[in-house]
């Protein structure tokens, strides 16, 4: 396809949306796919929903994720462009001026275009009136600028959430008024919470750094929106970017909104790390922490925890016991009925530098017992890596003390 031009135009809300990286992503990977480019556009000119530092924001979500764009732009820079072309309308008498604004006029026919991914869509010419192109402060509205930029930057795919289906129409008649070519126009659905209502924070976290400081490897994270709305023509579930690239078909996007849904989240996650080499899983999680941890610690720990972690965060539930400044905290509850004995056997053995698997045996305990008791008196959880490789990366002292403190 020659020329692929495809953008987002996200508003500098405050944070970078996980509806807006979907978008995005197939985006991005249209314009890739076609060797084409791909546009960042901040949709700026609505100054009273502006959050200082909001562009920043999106900018580094989207980076965060790989997505990088080849043009740049901000509507509030060209605000000159807006005003040319509404002059134009004016002096063609497509437009006309009342109350401080300039106001399209609307012909009063039906409007009708072939979407990439819901076919055929009409709109009856009733709902067909005059609006308004600029407003009385002088700035563009919504669908003015959008049209506009749209074709200055000769973009040729619009694809976005299917909540402007109901804007196409009036954009059209500006694409019409201005004599120009339209675009393909294709409506993405929207990511719904479990209930189907749309997206919302009071539901989900919808905010890409939550993501990224929850431990979730961007990879993950772009794998998990592609199957959101598109299905891998293979049904794999785990694949690269690239990969979804090369088999890219709006065609295969779904028309009904996907359950944005974070036990997939969390298994595609919990996949990634466990392809990822050792070597990368520790420098990764060496990072994620800034230095709480040590890097021989988490050296020793990575092949412990690999099949376990699903995020980078849970880690640390996993691990900071053995970090030397956690007084670790044993709920005596937790403990079995014959802790005590269980204990004292244990102490005995590691001071002799015995094998523990041979303890329970020797003593008549249960082996599940004995090592529950053990588990917990040293880490004060439930769940932790294997017991025998945790003391040993505790050390025998280390963990001899810890068993002492519980005995009392
Ligand atoms: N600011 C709009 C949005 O993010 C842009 C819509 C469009 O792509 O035309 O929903």
């Amino acid at each position: 396809m020659p020329n692929v031009r495809t953008r987002i135009a996200p508003s500098p809300t405050g944070f970078a949306h996980v509806g807006t990286a979907y978008i995005a992503l197939f985006n991005l990977a249209m314009a890739r796919k076609n060797k084409g480019k791909f546009i960042l556009r901040i949709e700026d000119t609505d100054k009273k929903r502006e959050v200082e530092g909001g562009i920043k924001v999106i900018e580094e979500g989207l980076k965060w994720l790989g997505f990088t764009w080849d043009e740049f732009y901000r509507q509030s820079d060209r605000l000159d462009v807006y005003k040319k072309y509404a002059q134009r309308l004016l002096d063609e008498d497509k437009a006309y001026e009342e109350d401080g604004g300039i106001i399209l006029r609307v012909p009063r026919e039906y409007v009708s275009w072939q979407d990439l991914i819901r076919g055929e869509i009409t709109f009856p010419k009733e709902e067909m009136k005059d609006f308004a192109i600029i407003k009385k402060d002088g700035f563009p509205t919504y669908n003015f600028a959008v049209v506009v930029d749209d074709i200055e930057m000769k973009i040729s795919h619009v694809i976005r959430a299917e909540d402007h289906i109901s804007n196409t129409p009036r954009q059209i008649t500006v694409y019409q008024a201005l004599g120009a070519a339209l675009p393909e126009f294709g409506h993405m659905p929207l990511l719904r919470n479990a209930d189907r209502s749309k997206i919302s924070k009071r539901k989900n976290p919808v905010a890409l750094s939550w993501y990224q400081q929850e431990g979730y490897l961007p990879e993950a994270l772009v794998n998990f929106l592609c199957l959101l709305g598109w299905s891998h023509p293979e049904e794999k579930e785990i694949f690269s970017f690239d990969d979804f690239v090369k088999n890219l078909d709006l065609a295969r996007v779904r028309k009904t909104g996907p359950i944005f849904d974070r036990d997939k989240l969390d298994w595609i996650n919990g996949e990634y790390i466990r392809e990822m080499k050792n070597e990368d899983l520790k420098a990764k999680i060496y990072d994620f922490f800034e230095g709480k941890y040590d890097k021989d610690l988490v050296e020793k720990l990575v092949p412990l925890v690999k099949t376990r972690i699903k995020t980078l965060k849970e880690f640390d539930s996993l691990c900071s016991f053995f970090l030397a400044t956690s007084e670790v905290e044993v709920d005596r509850k937790l403990l079995g009925r014959n802790y005590k004995k269980h204990l004292a056997a244990a102490i005995a053995a590691l001071e002799k530098n015995e094998s523990l698997d041979k303890v329970p045996q020797k003593n008549g305990f249960k082996v599940g017992d004995f090592f529950m008791d053990l588990r917990i008196a040293l880490t004060g959880q439930k769940i932790t890596p294997p017991i025998n490789e945790s003391i040993e990366i505790l050390g025998r002292e280390e963990s001899i003390k810890r068993l002492q403190k519980v005995l009392g």
